[in-house]
């Protein structure tokens, strides 16, 4: 069979098929080759009829054409993807198979072929952008890449990349321009008239500026544009999938003219490649981000503290420089989220690690520590400028501050170690800084202190305190002392008030004043407190089963009871009451100024309901807490307890003016006056005069174990002794 025949059989399917069609004779040659295929091998058929098959396909390897007849067989009922090279030295792809058809009894090959250089093109572009994806996570390698293989497959084109961020342009990559053009468009802003970048990301459609020169809306940028030979362009927005604006595409022509269908393709591909390489890099940043900084403060995370800490440590190390490291906590911070809710406290972070941004220098390292922790390492300073910095921070940090309903005055306190002197690592430091500020708390709050070689003692010893407090509780090595409150003008006993006293196993005798504060910053207070209410309570009602007359028991608060929204205190106290068979009014609890001072609502109103369930509340230390006296008009309280200081310095005019001042203060406004700490007949008989009628001190007793004390009121029964 020859050409003349099969063409005689359908002559208008083999010419008008748009697949190429070539048929090849038993010896390899030949017989037939339609339009298409002229189109595909850009061949004249007269050129390849009665030539050998392996004239249409390109050299092996080896030098050898791919195709001789077993080949050919060989690729009966595949399909195969050939590159064509054709005589004008261009290069096609092709999709090419081959099947037996008999003629004559003769078996011819029918080879049928395809052009799919756009789709190859596509494959060939995306798997060498997606390998770099795979080995880089730099979004401009990516995009250098992409434009350079854009400009690979179709020369005519220079391809540039920008990004839209906050409705401004940035350059990305533009490989084939000199750097000054970044500058045309960094931080342009999107609009209708700009360039054709801008205008694309405004419009959020493509824009193709065929003559860049005569374009009515090419505004910014035109005759360097020009100048660097390029004379239309093309721009098309780049999307994320949900239609976020994120980039501009942009070819540049060095003539006048449209794209082709080429150039159409290969934006379509850049573009879904730029969309992903673009999310990617956004989600790689979120996860470093996440990963690094501090999601509440935006600050760096304890890890990146850690790593910047580190350099900048052995860069000193290195310049022979000195720097400091601030350990910074914010005072009394569990109250305001025990108190107010964690919104409020994590409005307070926010606002303390704004306050620590803004006072320090670009140079100086800040990050959350944990918690209401945060660090500062301060290069290039020695002592002195630390703590210039560290007074300047605490001013800074005090500003008040409104956060809800509530106004507060943050305060913070600060602990400064230095290198080389204190320590060469960062651990070393961070923890001695941390030493130093418990020292600053020590001190109190809201100040700061420079760690010293004792203060690793004291901290060792606090840690042992607090773990034995811890073990106290449970074991019962808490007791409670009674000291007896006496109604000197009537020689009877007002009421008692409970002490709380440790002796401990392993440390011995610890007082209060040491013990107390512990357990309100290691979050034991609430637990000791009701240790202490319940213990009160069971005593008094013991007593008043064995007919005592004991009128009324006063136990000591600490300001976080009133801020433990957990506890729920008035509940509390209504239950232990209930339980001892007791009246709320047998119970007094006394509370310092420190509670009464902070404007918190809901300190308010739990002394609201504690005072509407009968139980009376007393103010302890009065006239220590420099407040407004105004507040005590506002507040359901019965009873003031003169500071002991007033009577300690009562040899003194001024004071005896304050402690006469504090009785008409009571007096006027129907309180309960009691002056503790009265050691000495005279003190007493100063304050008698001055109107003062209830007395406690060692004077009459100290505090005293209930039977010692039983011992004592039994003794005591003649009050005439008192006098
Ligand atoms: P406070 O409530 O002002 O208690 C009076 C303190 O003065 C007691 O010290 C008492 O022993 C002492 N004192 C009494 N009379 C005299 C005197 O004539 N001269 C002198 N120099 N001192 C006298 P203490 O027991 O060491 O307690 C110290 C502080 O510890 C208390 O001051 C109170 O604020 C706190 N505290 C004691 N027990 C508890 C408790 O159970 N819970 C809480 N939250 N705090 C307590
Ligand atoms: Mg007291
Ligand atoms: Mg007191």
């Amino acid at each position: 069979m020859d050409e003349t025949s099969i063409t005689s059989l359908y002559p208008d399917l083999v010419e008008q098929a748009s697949n190429a069609i070539v048929v090849v004779d038993e010896n390899d040659r030949i017989v037939l080759f339609n339009g298409a295929a002229e189109q595909l091998w850009g061949r004249n058929r007269d050129e390849v009829i009665g030539a050998s098959i392996s004239k249409l396909m390109p050299p092996m390897k080896d030098g050898q054409h791919a195709f001789t007849q077993s080949e050919i067989d060989h690729l009966v009922g595949h399909n195969v993807e050939l590159p064509i090279e054709r005589p004008n030295n261009t290069r096609v792809w092709a999709e090419i198979s081959v099947s037996h058809v008999q003629a004559d009894n003769k078996t011819m090959r029918l080879v049928t072929a395809r052009n799919i250089t756009l789709t190859k093109v596509h494959k060939a572009f995306r798997y060498e952008i997606l390998r770099a994806m795979a080995q880089t996570n730099s979004l401009p390698e990516i995009m250098t890449l992409l434009c350079q293989e854009i400009e690979r497959i179709a020369p005519e084109i220079s391809a540039t990349i920008a990004k839209v961020d906050d409705g401004r342009l940035h350059s990305l990559v533009a490989p084939d321009f000199p750097s000054e053009h970044a500058h045309l468009i960094d931080g342009l802003e999107i609009g209708p008239k700009t360039s054709s970048q801008g205008i694309a990301a405004f419009r959020g459609e493509s824009v193709l500026v065929r003559d860049i020169e005569h374009d009515p809306c090419w505004n910014v940028g035109r005759q360097e544009t020009l100048a660097l030979g390029y004379k239309a362009c093309w721009s098309m927005p780049i999307k994320t999938r949900d239609s976020r604006m994120i980039g501009v595409l942009t070819f540049y022509y060095r003539v006048c003219r449209r794209p082709n269908k080429l150039h159409a393709r290969l934006a379509e591909i850049a573009i879904s490649l730029c969309v992903l390489a673009m999310e990617r890099a956004e989600s790689f940043s979120r996860i470093h981000h996440l990963a690094f900084f501090d999601d509440l403060t935006s600050l760096p995370n304890r890890s990146l503290l850690q790593v910047q800490a580190n350099q900048a440590i052995a860069q000193a190390t290195r310049h022979n420089e000195r720097l400091a490291v601030l350990f910074i906590d914010i005072d009394r911070f569990k109250q305001v989220n025990d108190s107010l809710g964690h919104p409020a406290g994590d409005s307070l972070l926010r606002t303390v690690a704004s306050r620590l941004r803004e006072a320090i220098r670009e140079v100086d390292i800040l990050g959350r520590y944990s918690g209401d922790e945060f660090v500062i390492v301060l290069t290039q300073c020695d002592n002195v400028h630390a703590s210039e910095l560290a007074g300047r921070l605490l001013v800074a940090l005090s500003a008040p501050c409104r956060i809800g309903e509530v106004t507060l005055n943050p305060a913070a306190s600060i602990g400064i170690s230095l290198f080389p002197e204190n320590g060469r690592d960062m651990e070393t430091l961070v923890h001695e800084a941390d030493m130093a500020m418990y020292q600053a708390k020590q001190k109190g709050r809201g100040c700061f202190s420079f760690f010293t070689g004792q203060l690793n003692q004291i901290a060792k010893d606090r840690l042992t305190l607090e773990t034995a407090l811890r073990d106290a509780i449970s074991a019962n090595e808490l007791e409670i002392y009674y000291q007896p409150q006496v109604n000197i003008e009537t020689h009877q006993l007002h009421g008692v008030e409970a002490l709380v006293r440790w002796n401990s196993n392993q440390l011995g005798k610890i007082p209060p004043a040491r013990f107390i504060p512990l357990a309100e910053e290691s979050g034991l207070i609430s637990t000791l407190s009701q240790w202490v209410l319940n213990e009160a309570c069971r005593q008094l009602s013991q007593w008043r089963l064995r007919g005592l007359a004991i009128p009324s028991i006063s136990v000591n608060l600490s300001p976080t009871d009133f801020h433990n929204l957990n506890l729920k205190l008035p509940q509390y106290l209504e239950a232990i009451l209930r339980s001892h068979g007791l009246r709320p009014n047998d119970l007094l609890v006394e509370i310092t100024e420190g509670v009464l001072m902070d404007s918190n609502p809901s300190t308010m109103r739990t002394l609201n309901e504690i005072h509407a369930l009968g139980v009376r509340l007393s103010i302890d230390d009065f006239g220590t807490g420099y407040s407004s006296l105004g507040y005590l008009r506002h507040l359901p309280v019965h009873e003031l307890k003169l500071d002991q200081s007033f009577v300690r310095d009562l040899d003194d005019r001024a004071t005896r003016a304050l402690t006469n001042a504090v009785m008409h203060i009571g007096d006027s406004m129907e309180l309960t006056v009691i002056a503790e700490g009265v050691e000495h007949p005279t003190q007493r008989n100063l304050l008698k005069a001055q109107g003062y009628q209830i007395i406690q001190g060692y004077l009459f007793s100290p505090p005293l174990p209930p039977t010692a004390l039983e011992r004592w009121l039994d003794e005591n029964m003649s009050f005439t002794q008192w006098e």
